[in-house]
């Protein structure tokens, strides 16, 4: 078994099985220079290559190899899949977010990519890729107005209030004293 070239860092050159394979186009896949690389008219992708390599098969035709968790990055075999072309097509485009979404959640949902989830636990390559995923969600926060004293912030997270833990524990003394003063009006009418 070859060990699977780690293309989370984004190289811009690949050799895999000898071969060299560039990051290339918008959509960035690994593709090979070489237009005659296993008979093929067209130049031939990475996440092929590895997928016949651990399969053992050749790709049928009509039939592509996708990336289950929609990283094109994560070339690891376990993340591989051959699917009819058709199927391909049913995913949803770049930039539909909420149709993205929905496919990842699914996608998350089997039993493949758990396996890979359990495999790859702690290992520098699965940091790596989490580290990604991190700085894409740093590169797009969330712009958010604090409940508490009203000023605007950017935040990671979606569910993010309070633009301070200040603010956060301002807010928490507020909950507990509204209870309290409830709970004493509670007393002074009964
Ligand atoms: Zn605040």
């Amino acid at each position: 078994m070859p060990t699977w070239p780690d293309t989370a860092d984004s190289p811009k050159v690949v050799v895999f099985l000898g071969i060299r394979y560039r990051l290339m186009g918008a959509k960035k896949y690994y593709l090979s220079q070489s237009t005659t690389n296993a008979g093929r008219k067209k130049a031939k992708g990475l996440h092929i290559a590895i997928w016949e390599e651990a399969t053992g098969k050749t790709v049928p035709t009509g039939h592509h190899v996708h990336h289950k968790d929609g990283n094109q990055l994560n070339n690891h075999p376990d993340n591989l899949a051959c699917i009819t072309a058709k199927e391909n097509l049913s995913l949803p485009k770049q930039g539909d977010r909420p149709k993205q979404k929905a496919h990842l959640a699914k996608a998350r949902q089997s039993q493949a990519f758990k396996d890979w989830h359990a495999a790859t636990r702690g290992s520098e390559w699965r940091k790596k890729i989490q580290r990604m995923a991190m700085e894409a969600r740093r590169a797009n926060p969330h712009h958010k107005v604090c409940q508490v004293c009203g000023t605007p912030y950017d935040t990671i997270e979606k569910r993010s209030k309070y633009c301070s833990k200040q603010c956060q524990w301002k807010a928490s003394g507020r909950r507990r004293r509204i209870r309290k003063n409830r709970r004493r009006l509670g007393d002074a009418a009964v």
